[in-house]
């Protein structure tokens, strides 16, 4: 049974920030609710007092201008998947909204929802982890940002300080012929939560990686990126001997367990294989299309 809580509705951020900061920290932000009404149902979720996010429109946009993507927190999965300059710019950011939930979940499930909630199953993380992304965290105090790849600290713990809400997600746009590239593997297509996910963002120059990221989701506490694998790869040829090495190195930085999806060797089979094959589709180029591909299962 839902139990009662109590929600504020603002409509401008300042008045936000001003309900975050006015409770003592003890009231969090609701977005879109597709996890915290699960979790309020089934008595994983301890708060009672909300601020409901869905008055201020402003946070809900994709920006891409003067080499920086900008993206609001309230924007929904399936604006970025409904979004060309997402295919074009980002595409395996894409190909992660096309293979997240169901039509119905993918049209209030945002984007900060997602990072926020801290789960190393989370879609939308191994590709903004391999674009280099920022948060953006705003309180009645100010603005900080930090690398995404500081945010999440722990199995559902971000850095998110009490009185704060994120914002914004931004990074670089990728250098030409980057190829960007997700692949998710659930016990079925569509509508499943990933066994594991792999992201891959490569810049190539005549097959020599200029730079690489490489970001595994569940797979450990966290959504974690390969940084030794990462290291391998740069300045050298991506050979087929390379790319076997980089893909153990990718499953040495997961710890996984087992759990109800999979086990712990199949998870770490799976990491070795899915970097891999996403290292060998790389390899191949960036294709007829444009300077990115991308790969995904649902
Ligand atoms: C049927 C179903 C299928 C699902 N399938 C998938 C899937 O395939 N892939 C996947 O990754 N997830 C999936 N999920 C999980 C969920 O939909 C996502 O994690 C979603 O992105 C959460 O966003 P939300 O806006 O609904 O967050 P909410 O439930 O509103 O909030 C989640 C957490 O984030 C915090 N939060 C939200 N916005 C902010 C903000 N701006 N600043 C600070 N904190 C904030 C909240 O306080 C809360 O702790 C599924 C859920 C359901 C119910």
């Amino acid at each position: 049974m839902l139990p009662r809580f109590e929600l504020y509705q603002p409509t401008t951020l300042p008045e936000a920030l001003g309900m975050l900061s006015e409770t003592g920290g003890n009231v969090r932000p609701f977005a879109g609710g597709t996890n915290l009404i699960p979790d309020l149902r089934g008595g994983r979720e301890q708060a009672r007092k909300f601020v409901s996010l869905a008055g201020l429109d402003d946070l809900r946009f994709t920006r891409f201008a003067n080499g920086r993507v900008e993206i609001g927190s309230l924007t929904t999965v399936s604006d970025l998947h409904r979004s060309h300059e997402v295919l074009r710019n980002a595409p395996a950011l894409h190909a992660s909204a096309t293979a997240f939930a169901g039509h119905m979940v993918r049209c209030t499930a945002t984007i900060a929802g997602n990072i926020c909630y801290g789960s190393p199953s989370a879609d939308l993380l191994p590709p903004l982890l391999s674009l280099d992304a920022n948060v953006t965290l705003a309180s009645a105090a100010g603005l900080r940002i930090l690398p995404l790849s500081r945010f999440n600290l722990g199995y559902k713990q971000t850095a998110l300080k009490p009185g704060e809400m994120m914002t914004q997600i931004s990074w670089p746009q990728p250098a030409r012929g980057t190829v960007q590239l997700f692949y998710k593997l659930g016990l079925r297509k569509g509508d499943a939560i990933s066994v594991i996910s792999a992201a891959v963002s490569l810049t190539l120059k005549q097959m020599v990686c200029t730079h690489a990221r490489i970001a595994l989701g569940s797979v450990a506490a966290t959504v974690v990126r390969a940084e030794r694998a990462e290291a391998l790869l740069l300045g050298r040829e991506l050979t087929e001997k390379l790319i076997g090495e980089a893909a153990e190195l990718a499953a040495d930085a997961s710890a996984p367990i087992d759990d109800l999806r999979a086990s712990k060797e199949y998870r770490l089979h799976t990491a070795r294989v899915l970097v891999r094959r996403l290292l060998r589709q790389a390899a191949e180029g960036p294709g007829e299309a444009g300077s990115t591909r991308r790969s995904t299962e649902g």
